[in-house]
């Protein structure tokens, strides 16, 4: 779904991302971990085209992208993002949030998209908030709706950046029971968090990023019983 290769991204002077190569399979979770500034975000900006690689070639659905010849539009409509602060628009309705990007992006009749709101409410545990303000809800139920906005699109992939971060620790489950269900209906799924809990249950893949570069990476068991690399065994003594 995900082939990247020999990724550079650098800011200024400052480079960020080192020679990336990731491919994420159909249906994989993929937990993205490392300190701050290691770069993660700028993956995932990267793979979303919020930024632009200097370097490199992204394939998205066996799709080579480069910005200067697609619709980049057309490409972030099939990778949904969540972000760590909820970003919805504050003066419209829970329902209205939703059904915005189908409407006025993707063209789909207006009741159709209500319709698809409604369900997507009701997998994530908020049908009676339909009518709701985001400000008028919790921050696990606005991450809930912002989940339910992204996922309006219907897109292949979804990322995550923090989902979880800027929640207050009893308000965390409720984001992350919806963010396994999408894993267990086969959703494509790149996660930066730091929910090592979630890491151990849902991923299929852990990476392990420093400086800008992928250092290691495997199956959960592996990396956090096993960790091969001096880099990773200190970064998971601090969080684990
Ligand atoms: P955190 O865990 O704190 O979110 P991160 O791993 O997501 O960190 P990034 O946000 O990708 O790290 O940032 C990597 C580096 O790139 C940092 O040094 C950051 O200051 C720099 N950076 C990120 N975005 C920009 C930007 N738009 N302009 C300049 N520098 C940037
Ligand atoms: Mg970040």
């Amino acid at each position: 779904m995900i082939e990247i290769q020999g990724l550079n991204k650098s800011f200024g002077s400052l480079h960020v991302l080192h020679d990336i190569d990731l491919n994420v399979n159909d249906r994989e979770v993929v937990v993205l971990i490392g300190a701050s500034g290691s770069g993660k975000s700028t993956l995932l900006r990267c793979i979303n085209f919020l930024e632009f690689k200097d370097s490199g070639s992204i394939k998205l659905m066996g799709q080579d992208i480069d910005p200067k010849f697609c619709d980049i539009n057309e490409i972030r409509q099939k990778v949904g993002m969540v972000f760590q602060h909820f970003n919805l628009f504050p003066h419209r309705t829970v329902l209205e949030n939703i059904i915005e990007a189908p409407i006025y992006v993707k063209k789909t009749p207006p009741n159709e998209a209500t319709e698809t709101a409604l369900n997507l409410l009701e997998k994530v545990g908020l049908s009676d908030k339909a009518d709701y303000y985001p400000s008028q809800l919790s921050g696990g139920q606005k991450q809930r709706v912002a989940i339910a906005r992204a996922l309006a699109m219907n897109p292949d992939i979804m990322l995550f950046d923090e989902p979880t971060s800027a929640l207050d620790p009893e308000l965390v489950n409720e984001v992350l029971l919806v963010m396994k269900d999408l894993a267990r209906d086969g959703m494509t799924m790149v996660v930066v968090t730091h929910e090592m809990g979630f890491a151990r249950e849902v991923a299929d893949r852990v990476i392990y990023m420093d400086e800008g570069r992928i250092v290691e990476e495997g199956a959960p068991e592996l990396i956090f019983e096993n960790p091969i690399q001096s880099r990773t065994m200190d970064f998971l003594g601090k969080v684990l």
